[in-house]
């Protein structure tokens, strides 16, 4: 077992009808997504109370998260969070909906937050729905300053089809 924060030893509870625990936990989730839409992920507050239920533990609670994103189009940066509830049922014999108990008797909560904290953040950030974005040509931003056009226009392929067209 390594030393991450949300392995949990459950031996307290295994084949122990009705007992439960809550835990709180601080720590980082890394989430590496496409488009490198978030740059960083800070430590996440995790809530959560364990039951055993027969043979398996059923983990619920509540994932404060906070990362650092930036807009898809102006590449502006802030820091997006929020509370996400979570839910995961922790058994000897995994299937596709349940987690495993390991032989010594410890859970991993995750796989299950991360899953939840990535569904949270937004897919294509936007600083604003109607963001701007950057000029291509010039890089200046256009939710703040008009780009007036670039002199060198008069090289591209529009201008020269205008100019066939001008009367
Ligand atoms: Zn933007
Ligand atoms: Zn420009």
């Amino acid at each position: 077992m390594n030393s991450s924060p949300f392995i949990l030893l459950v031996t307290d509870l295994l084949g122990r009808a009705s007992a439960r625990r809550d835990e709180t936990i601080v720590g980082p989730i890394e989430i590496v997504m496409d488009l490198d839409r978030v740059d960083a992920s800070n430590p996440v507050t995790v809530q959560v109370r364990l039951e055993a239920l027969a043979d398996q533990i059923l983990a619920r609670g509540d994932i404060a998260y906070s990362a650092q994103v930036h807009c898809n189009r102006c590449l502006t940066e802030w820091t997006e969070s929020g509370d996400t509830a979570f839910t995961q049922l922790y058994s000897r014999e995994p299937n596709e909906d349940t987690q495993p108990i390991t032989r010594d008797g410890h859970i991993d909560l995750e796989p299950a937050i991360h899953d939840e904290v990535s569904l949270a953040l937004p897919l294509v950030p936007l600083c604003k729905a109607d963001c701007l974005g950057l000029c291509p040509t010039c890089g200046t931003d256009l939710n703040t300053d008009s780009c007036s056009g670039h002199a060198d226009e008069s090289n591209s392929p529009f201008s020269a089809l205008r100019q066939l067209l001008e009367p």
